[in-house]
């Protein structure tokens, strides 16, 4: 299956695209942790990225479009996945359509988690994740078990994102609802949105995700 997981910042893709490669076995592409991950390294990418990232605002399209290009004809790929994060731009959906046409796969679904802005804020100014294994949590809504520890790998660096501060939120928010909120009627048109209500507990979301997605009681493959 080749999927998209859509919204604003904070929505929880990322959270749900863990979940759904763990039970699924759907791989997840997000392009904000390669970016990331690009930044941390010190790498030329990371080097381009970098202002763009801090100040919130949209990292430059022909960057992030050659990343998923080379990712998606990587051999863990050839089943499917689920980007995260990606496209953000209608420039960017319409690289993805091209790509994919390449090498003669489609795109099942996007699905697009719903939540308004002040929901968004709280939780990203709640929000902490492993620096050992990538984890996600939320001080509010979803803390580990044990306080400052990951309930995934035992490990002790809980670490806050440099850009999840007030400032850059509101500038995240901007991008998001300028440039990437056009995306829905994009795929509507195509007769491949399907909307799911974000505000409910990270489970529920889950459950309708799911369903969304056709995977209910799929178990992930070889295990
Ligand atoms: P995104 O990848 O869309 O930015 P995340 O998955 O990182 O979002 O989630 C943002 C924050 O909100 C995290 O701290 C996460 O634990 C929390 N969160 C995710 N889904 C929910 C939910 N349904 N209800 C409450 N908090 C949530
Ligand atoms: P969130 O969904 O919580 O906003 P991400 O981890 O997806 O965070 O993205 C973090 C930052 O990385 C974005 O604010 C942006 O600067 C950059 N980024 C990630 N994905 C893209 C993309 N597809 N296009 C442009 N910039 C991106
Ligand atoms: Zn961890």
């Amino acid at each position: 299956m080749i999927a998209i997981l859509l919204g604003p910042p904070g929505a929880g893709k990322g959270t749900q695209a863990k979940r759904l490669e763990e039970e699924h076995g759907i791989k997840q592409l997000s392009t904000g942790d390669m970016l990331r991950a690009a930044v941390a390294r010190g790498s030329r990418v990371g080097k381009l990225a970098r202002e763009a990232m801090e100040a919130g605002d949209l990292v430059s399209d022909q960057i992030v479009i050659q990343i998923i290009a080379e990712r998606i004809t990587e051999p863990d790929c050839a089943n499917g996945f689920l980007l995260d994060g990606f496209p953000r731009t209608v420039a960017q959906a319409g690289a993805l359509d091209a790509m994919l046409e390449d090498i003669g796969k489609r795109l099942d679904a996007v699905v697009e988690i719903a939540v308004p802005e002040d929901i968004l804020v709280k939780r990203i100014s709640g929000r902490i994740s492993c620096a050992d294994c990538g984890a996600v949590y939320n001080e509010y809504f979803d803390p580990p078990k044990e306080e400052g520890r990951c309930d995934r790998c035992g490990g002790t660096n809980l670490v806050r994102r440099k850009d999840d501060n007030p400032e850059t939120v509101r500038q995240r928010l901007v991008a998001y609802r300028e440039q990437t909120a056009p995306l829905l009627p994009y795929y509507d048109n195509k007769g491949l949105l399907k909307r799911v209500d974000g505000t409910q507990p990270i489970d529920k979301v889950a459950h309708d995700i799911d369903r969304a997605l056709g995977v209910v009681g799929l178990a992930p493959p070889d295990c």
